[in-house]
């Protein structure tokens, strides 16, 4: 019989956090800017310039800290990791490793249906402050590349999970988890295909039952859970197929290509030692006190467990619906502020998970991008209570909300989408339609209640689709 083997993962999640500023200097962190705009003596390691922390980061890695059950360090430190590479221009990152800011934490995560349990907890190893690198540019010119120190000194946290996943699926929960938590805090937008989330997957085989590790490989260039799910299954068929040929793992860093859905070997994985860590000596510790951690509790937001049992005592909602709004904090902000303006709860979800979720998934964008303010949208909602407008023309109206923001009112006006159900404008129409099909009025007659149906889809077709199907159903059979 074929052995049967367990995968064991562990994740490094990186988060850029979302400050206006650097970790350690006042520049921006605005996304693009022409190259090496964003800079200063600091954040391209002038000698003589010296690093101050900027506080908003180390709040952001404490409210993480405190959403994932996580110790927070009391007496802190940052130390230098030092490697020589050209994006980073001090030859050291600024780092944590002795006292990392959050320790010992966990999340959990949901097990698909026809798991044993319902929910596994992932243990977080630790959570720690760092700057990002510099970027390197390799194709605008001939035999050179260039670097770009504008990301240099961007604030990240790296979340450092403890090898407790045994899948893709869970690894896809646990970063959604992560996703959910950080994106409720507003820390981070965590966008894995622009990088704002970045995950090294650390995956090692072991034979069912066996109590040891095997030799583990971390995965990188991972840009979407699919890449991740794809790179796992990769990975764990290559470290079997080589066990099974009796050869060994070797402990390495890989690039995943996923176009090519395979992996390269890029170096030899290496340990903590091989950077020389020490302490930075330009920076102080970092004390949290008492004061400061109550503070940052006070201000934590309501997650989404506490927000979906609010929800299920305020509004009259399916939970299936609650489910659906409160995963995405944005959405919920936008439902919770729609109704506020005297939306009815229930035609606001339905709108969030029907057209609004069908717009998204064409366009391929998340809920963090909807734009439409909740103004905009309560009237849209208010003119077709009122039916003003039918839901056809409702539906046209929305797209041009999704897509520029419009406002309803104005819209429906100038554009003369007004349904017209008033008897007199509606009868000339009703009596073209009946005598231009004569046929469809025989076989009404004649008892087949259909022909009903494709007159009225006429008569809306004639009226451009603004007339109400409900009076012109009761205008065509007075008039048949
Ligand atoms: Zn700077």
């Amino acid at each position: 019989m074929a052995k049967q083997y367990e995968t064991v993962i562990g994740l490094e999640v990186h988060v850029e956090l979302a400050t206006r500023t650097k970790i350690f200097c006042g520049c921006s962190t605005a996304f693009g800017g022409a190259p090496n705009t964003h800079t200063c003596p600091v954040c391209t390691g002038m000698p003589g310039s010296l690093p101050v922390l900027n506080k908003q980061v180390a709040e952001y890695a404490i409210g993480v800290g405190l959403a994932t059950n996580c110790t927070i360090t009391r007496y802190c430190k940052f130390d230098r990791k030092n490697y020589f590479y050209p994006d980073n221009p001090q030859n050291y990152q600024i780092s944590q490793l002795y006292l990392p800011i959050c320790r010992d934490g966990y999340v959990e995560i949901g097990l698909p249906a026809g798991a044993t349990e319902r929910k596994k907890r992932i243990g977080i190893h630790e959570i720690h402050m760092e700057e990002d690198a510099g970027k390197l540019i390799h194709d605008d010119w001939e035999g050179c590349s260039l670097v770009d120190y504008n990301r240099s000194g961007v604030p990240l946290i790296e979340i450092v999970s403890e090898p407790d996943m045994r899948s893709a699926d869970e690894v896809i929960a646990y970063l959604e988890k992560l996703r959910m938590l950080i994106q409720y805090l507003g820390a981070s937008d965590c966008k894995l295909q622009e990088g704002s989330m970045r995950a090294d997957v650390n995956l090692s085989v072991r034979e069912a039952g066996a109590k040891e590790f095997g030799t583990r490989t971390e995965m990188k260039n991972l840009n979407s859970f699919r890449a991740i799910a794809r790179a796992i299954e990769g990975e764990r068929e290559r470290q079997i197929d080589l066990i099974e040929s009796g050869k060994a793992v070797v402990q390495e860093t890989r690039r995943w290509d996923d176009t090519q859905e395979t992996s390269y070997a890029m170096r030899s994985k290496e340990d903590a030692q091989d950077y020389r860590y020490f302490p930075d000596p330009d920076l102080p510790p970092l004390c949290i006190d008492d004061a400061w951690l109550e503070r940052i509790r006070e201000r934590q937001p309501e997650f989404r467990e506490e927000k979906r049992s609010r929800y299920r005592e305020t509004f009259d909602l399916p939970d299936y619906d609650i489910d659906l709004i409160t995963d995405s904090k944005h959405m919920a902000d936008l439902f919770e502020a729609t109704v506020a303006l005297g939306a009815h709860p229930k035609k606001v979800s339905n709108w969030l998970m029907v057209e609004t979720l069908r717009i998204l998934k064409e366009k391929g964008l998340d809920p963090e991008d909807i734009a439409f303010s909740p103004e905009h949208f309560a009237a849209l909602i208010d003119l077709t209570e009122r039916k003003v407008i039918n839901s056809t023309v409702a539906k046209k109206v929305f797209e041009a909300l999704f897509d520029e923001d419009i406002d309803p009112v104005a819209y429906v006006e100038e554009k003369g989408l007004r349904t017209v159900n008033d008897e007199g404008a509606l009868r000339g129409i009703v009596e073209q339609v009946l005598a231009e099909n004569p046929q469809s009025v025989e076989d009404y007659k004649n008892g087949k209640e259909k022909a009903i149906g494709f007159l009225v889809g006429q008569t809306m077709k004639a009226m451009k689709g603004k007339a109400d199907p409900a009076a012109v159903n009761k205008l065509l059979k007075e008039l048949l």
